[in-house]
């Protein structure tokens, strides 16, 4: 038998599953079938609001949509944060249709003519990841007569320790070397582009809030020393985020009160170079992930070499990051359940596996559960973040997962 994750708090201890106050069965019912992401609304709120009450009032918060685009999910959040941060022309198109221009920025390498193009026309910051891009991001300004709004992403000299996925201190398609980030805004201040100031993101997926607490002190610093050696206060420094959610066996939540506190202590004392900068804080997972599962239902249960074999109608085609595949080296349970008993004892050893033709296909693997039976429904946790989005539903051909919030006040 191998360890599973935690189920997160706002699961915890029920009897059948309920997302947002409601039954699953209901909701599977409104959701049309199996298999299904339910995100509970009321949780996503809650979450923004405890990292409101836990950072600086100068801090804003923005929510990076590429952890979870659902478009009912996208509405609500761009309710509840200061900012929406974009990754690609069509995520451009889905945050402009819930949030104001001004409170959108676009990130993310390889940027084409036609998407620099839309977030100047709509006047969205863009955040350039190469001199190169600033340059056609220029052109493209002077051709279209507006003066584009231009932060510079930054590639640190640092690193998020214990971080799944590093995005700095070393060669990087992600932003400009930091020794490099001076000379590129004094020409872009020189042009006459409408500069923003600094976006340095030093990781993601991680729990170890020493290493967050770091490396935001880290980020303040450079923010501070680059803003120097430039000679013009930034308007804004977005500090990145990285905040990580517990997946797996021994896991533990990152301690957000913490992290507020010191960020706090650590803008008190500022330079006077960023004195009227604005700062905020950039998340996808931390804000969603806790806040959705998946639903599958059990069309099968099997023997095979003195093993059982639960098998469901989903798989990794909805959500990958629970089969392993997803950024792991090491497979490990996610968190999982049966919806209908998630109280019932555990009497038998087996493994969840999905639809699918690939034996990748392994959603829980040599798991205590309960007494499962045809008809069942398999429930795995943190499933809110980098699920449907991230996962390649084209694959076998199945139907894509159906996806349903249930919304604040339901
Ligand atoms: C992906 C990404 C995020 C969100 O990361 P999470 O781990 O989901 O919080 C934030 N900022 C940038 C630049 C990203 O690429």
């Amino acid at each position: 038998m191998k360890p599973v994750g935690p189920i997160p708090a706002g699961f915890a201890g029920q009897s059948r599953l309920s997302v947002g106050g409601v039954d699953f069965a209901e909701l599977l019912d409104r959701a049309g079938d199996t298999p299904a992401f339910l995100y509970d609304g009321g949780a996503m709120a809650a979450q923004v609001a405890r990292l409101r009450a836990a950072l600086p009032e100068q801090v804003g918060v923005h929510y990076a949509i590429k952890a979870n685009p659902h478009a009912a999910v996208l509405a609500a959040m761009a309710i509840l944060v200061d900012g929406l941060d974009v990754a690609s022309g069509g995520e451009l198109a889905m945050a402009l249709a819930v949030k104001r221009a001004a409170a959108i920025s676009f990130a993310g390498p390889g940027k084409r003519d036609d998407e620099l193009e839309q977030a100047i026309a709509a006047g969205a910051t863009l955040h350039v990841e190469s001199e190169g891009e600033a340059d056609r991001a220029l052109a493209i300004g002077g051709r279209l007569g507006l003066r584009p709004r231009i932060a510079v992403r930054v590639n640190p000299d640092f690193e998020l320790r214990g971080s799944g996925m590093r995005m700095g201190g070393r060669a990087s398609p992600f932003g400009v070397d930091a020794a490099r980030v001076p000379a590129l805004v004094r020409r872009l201040v020189a042009t006459g582009a409408d500069w923003h100031g600094f976006h340095i993101f030093a990781g993601s997926q991680t729990l170890d809030t020493a290493a967050i607490v770091e490396a935001q002190a880290a980020t303040l610093a450079l923010a501070e020393r680059l803003a120097e050696e430039v000679g013009t206060v930034p308007a804004f420094v977005n500090l990145g985020g990285g905040f990580g959610i517990p997946y797996f066996a021994g896991d533990t939540p990152v301690d957000v009160e913490a992290i507020g506190k010191t960020l706090g202590e650590a803008l008190d004392r500022r330079g006077t170079v960023l004195a009227d900068t604005g700062f905020a804080v950039e998340l996808g997972r931390w804000l969603v992930g806790e806040a959705g599962v998946y639903c599958t239902r059990v069309v099968d249960v099997k023997e095979s070499g003195g093993e059982t074999f639960v098998v469901v109608d989903g798989g990794l085609h909805h959500q990958l990051a629970a089969s392993g595949n997803f950024g792991t080296v090491v497979r490990r349970n996610y968190p999982v359940a049966v919806a209908e008993r998630m109280d019932a004892v555990p009497v038998m050893t087996a493994s969840v596996v999905g639809c699918l033709c690939t034996p990748l296909d392994r959603l829980a693997d040599r798991v205590a559960l309960p007494p499962v039976e045809v008809g069942d429904t398999i429930v795995l946790f943190q499933a809110g973040a980098y699920g449907a989005t991230a996962s390649p539903a084209a694959f076998l051909g199945h139907p894509p997962a159906r996806e349903l919030l249930v919304p604040l006040r339901d």
